[in-house]
């Protein structure tokens, strides 16, 4: 509740506000007081920036004034609990404007670039072999005072380049969703509940579009390669189908699906502890290191925060402290710009071109999902990959090959991550 009220202030061009319900069921384990116990707990922690709003309706009542809640099992309905949400309208850019923050605060930004190698150096510090993935081969080396391994379900994998088999620190947990189109009735409208096997699980208004899931489930394997399988989207349609029976969902209704790895903080338990935890690394023989684990995107700044008071207590700072300024990076206004997609208006070329030059954008994918939310949209982005492309050739120096191999690479990536619905459309 405290982030979500410091991101509401500091970027609300970010958020979406929704309708959110928590339908309460005659047959499942939350009845309405525990429900009521449970949000009224929460709201404590609100402020009037970003208000819960928390009330709960009789399922009558509700079916009456929500067209979602319409749609829910109305046999087994007992009332449903509804509040405000409010949702990223895109994770990838607070990452990115976060990432802004710190390079106008004195960062030194190289995206592409990888971590590998990290050597202990005398008087605990740390000589770290850092390689660029434009050019294979090609590397370069930087001292460290202290080393944070943030590298999420890859910190395992990272810490284990500067000792030979680091204590197991995360549990990687793979999730899936998928999106559907519902009645237009449910525009805006979202819900949370708890799914027959007891995980969390949520349906997202997105667009026009809404999303189910999504799954929890332990993931040994690269976290690169992870795919959605076809019994992950069989059991969240199923879920869906439990709540709103109505709907019927079929794999025929999915638009689209993705997935990813959480990194969950490791425990005696097979499937980790979900909590935000900074391991000091100085018993695995790592001094003056430290790896982070258990964050979701929602808890990015309190993760950071937290950070930086462990650091203090490690290093005594060069410079005096720089203020964060925490806001959205915007595009400057551009009313004269044409979009990119018409049926998207709010994408326009001046914004790829402000990103492509501002913004270390390196490939399509990165300029249409984490610059502008284009690729996340229906559509996709696809019909307009190539226009994209040639509108920030210049900027970037691709000529006609590399336009072509962006436009394709592109195609591959939404095919590969996505498995859309429609077929891709020819790029000429
Ligand atoms: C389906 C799904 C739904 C989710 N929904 C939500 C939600 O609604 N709200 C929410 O708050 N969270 C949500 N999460 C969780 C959230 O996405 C993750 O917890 C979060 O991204 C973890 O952040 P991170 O920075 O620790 O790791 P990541 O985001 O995984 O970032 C780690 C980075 O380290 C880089 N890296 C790896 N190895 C190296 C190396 N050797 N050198 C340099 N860099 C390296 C990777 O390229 C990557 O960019 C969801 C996750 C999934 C899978």
């Amino acid at each position: 509740m405290e982030c979500r009220t410091q991101l509401m202030k500091t970027m609300p061009e970010r958020l979406n506000k929704h309708t959110f319900f928590f339908p309460v069921f005659r047959d499942r384990m939350y009845p309405g007081w525990k429900v009521d116990l449970g949000y009224r707990a929460l709201g404590l922690f609100g402020s009037r920036d970003a208000p819960l709003n928390y009330r709960r309706l009789p399922a009558k009542a509700a079916a009456r004034q929500f067209g979602l809640v319409q749609l829910m099992d109305q046999s087994r309905l007992d009332s449903v609990g509804v509040f405000t949400e409010y949702q990223y309208n895109w994770a990838e850019r607070i990452c990115l404007d976060t990432v802004l923050d710190a390079e106008q605060c004195g960062a030194t930004v190289r995206n592409y670039t990888k971590a590998v190698k990290l050597e202990p150096l005398p008087g605990r510090s740390w000589l770290v072999t850092l390689e660029d993935m434009r050019e294979p081969g090609s590397t370069v080396q930087v001292r460290a005072s202290i080393l944070i391994n943030a590298a999420g379900p890859w910190a395992d994998q990272v810490n284990g380049q500067a000792v030979q088999n680091p204590r197991k620190r995360l549990v990687g947990i793979k999730g899936v969703n998928v999106m559907v189109k519902l009645p237009d009735e449910c525009h805006g409208l979202g819900m949370e509940t708890i799914s027959s096997i007891g995980q969390p699980f949520y349906c997202m208004p997105w667009g026009k579009y809404h999303f189910f899931g999504p799954t929890e489930a332990v993931f040994d394997g690269n976290p690169e390669d992870v795919r959605v399988l076809p019994e992950e989207v069989e059991f969240i349609l199923n879920e869906a189908n439990k709540l709103f029976p109505s709907l019927a969902l079929s794999r025929e209704d999915v638009v689209y699906t993705w997935s990813g790895v959480r990194p969950r903080t490791a425990s005696t338990g097979h499937e980790g502890v979900k909590s935000l935890t900074i391991h000091d690394m100085e018993g695995d023989g790592m001094p003056n290191a430290l790896t982070l684990t258990g964050t979701p995107i929602m808890l990015h700044r309190h993760a950071g925060r937290a950070i930086a008071r462990k650091v203090k207590q490690m290093l005594r700072p060069s410079q005096k402290e720089k203020p964060l300024s925490y806001e959205a990076k915007l595009f400057p206004e551009n009313q004269n710009s044409p979009p990119i997609d018409y049926d998207f208006p709010g994408v326009k070329v001046a914004d790829l071109r402000h990103a492509a030059a501002h913004e270390h954008v390196e490939t399509l994918v990165d300029l249409l999902f984490r610059r502008v939310p284009l690729g996340w949209n229906i559509g996709m982005g696809l019909s307009s990959a190539r226009h994209a492309a040639e509108a920030v050739a210049d900027i970037l120096d691709w000529d006609e090959e590399r336009v072509t191999a962006e436009v394709s690479n592109y195609t591959h990536f939404v095919q590969e991550n996505f498995n859309p619905s429609w077929p891709a459309p020819v790029q000429g």
